[in-house]
């Protein structure tokens, strides 16, 4: 756990934002040097506020903050980038805020977690830039942060026999084990075929700047984004709460 000072800057994700009286917001934010904290805003509600902008849900900003008795306020913040835009269709978004609670769920406060970070700001950079296919991005987004969080699923070979693949594999939700088709199912599990194998051992093993290069089927991006989902949902029994709108607005 970092100290905060009594003044410090920071850079760091608007995660959350909720309005506190007339014209004051309570934001919290995901930074670089602190992980999650949470910082009052003063007049962040005015429009023609420089704080507005900076304080905005899906921005990325630098901040000025005054730490009195644990009490954190904002008292200077520019935006760097944004990652909401006006007109944004209705999956954009409801992705986007299903990143902000991976991040508000696995981040800790006062305690840095620069990779977390890395991915969230990647992950919302390609959604925003229509840069590849949504549920790709919210296969790689889930299973990277389960990894990064403790919860890393053996994708190496058949957890019984040792095989490194086979036409169907079976991946536990349970416990991430592996299994060939020859060693046959095992519990709660889901099959995979080759495409799947390959891309979920792509998110868990590649490095980072690897991380988005590569492509499937949208096919198999559909079905790659329900086993990571059902993985990160089984493993920290979790209810995230955009993710269930996500899945009531987006039905692939
Ligand atoms: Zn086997």
């Amino acid at each position: 756990m970092t100290e905060l000072q009594t003044r410090f800057t920071t850079e760091g994700l608007v995660v959350k934002e909720s309005d506190v009286g007339e014209s004051d917001r309570l934001v919290t934010l995901f930074t670089r040097e602190y992980g999650i904290i949470k910082a009052f805003a003063s007049g962040a509600k005015n429009l023609k506020s420089k704080k507005a902008a900076a304080t905005s849900l899906l921005t990325y900003s630098s901040f000025s903050i005054l730490n009195k008795k644990g009490t954190l306020r904002i008292f200077e913040a520019t935006p760097q980038a944004t990652f909401f835009t006006i007109g944004s269709d209705i999956e954009t978004l409801s992705l986007s805020q299903y990143f902000c609670e991976l991040a508000l769920e696995f981040a800790e406060s006062g305690v840095p977690n620069e990779e977390l970070l890395r991915l969230i700001l990647n992950s919302l950079h390609f959604l925003t830039q229509k840069k590849k296919f949504p549920p790709l991005i919210k296969a790689i987004t889930e299973l990277r942060t389960a990894v990064l969080s403790g919860y890393m699923p053996n994708l190496v070979a058949c957890g019984n026999c040792g095989k490194f693949e086979s036409d169907v594999m079976y991946f536990s939700l349970t416990d991430g084990s592996l299994s060939c088709g020859e060693c046959g199912k095992t519990e709660n599990s889901q099959i995979l075929d080759r495409t799947l194998l390959s891309a979920l051992r792509h998110i868990v093993f590649s490095e980072f700047k690897k991380l988005y290069s590569f492509e499937i089927p949208e096919k198999s991006a559909v079905e790659l984004s329900k086993i990571t989902e059902k993985y990160i949902t089984v493993q920290t029994d979790y209810d995230f709460t955009a993710l269930r709108f996500y899945n009531s607005v987006c039905d692939y």
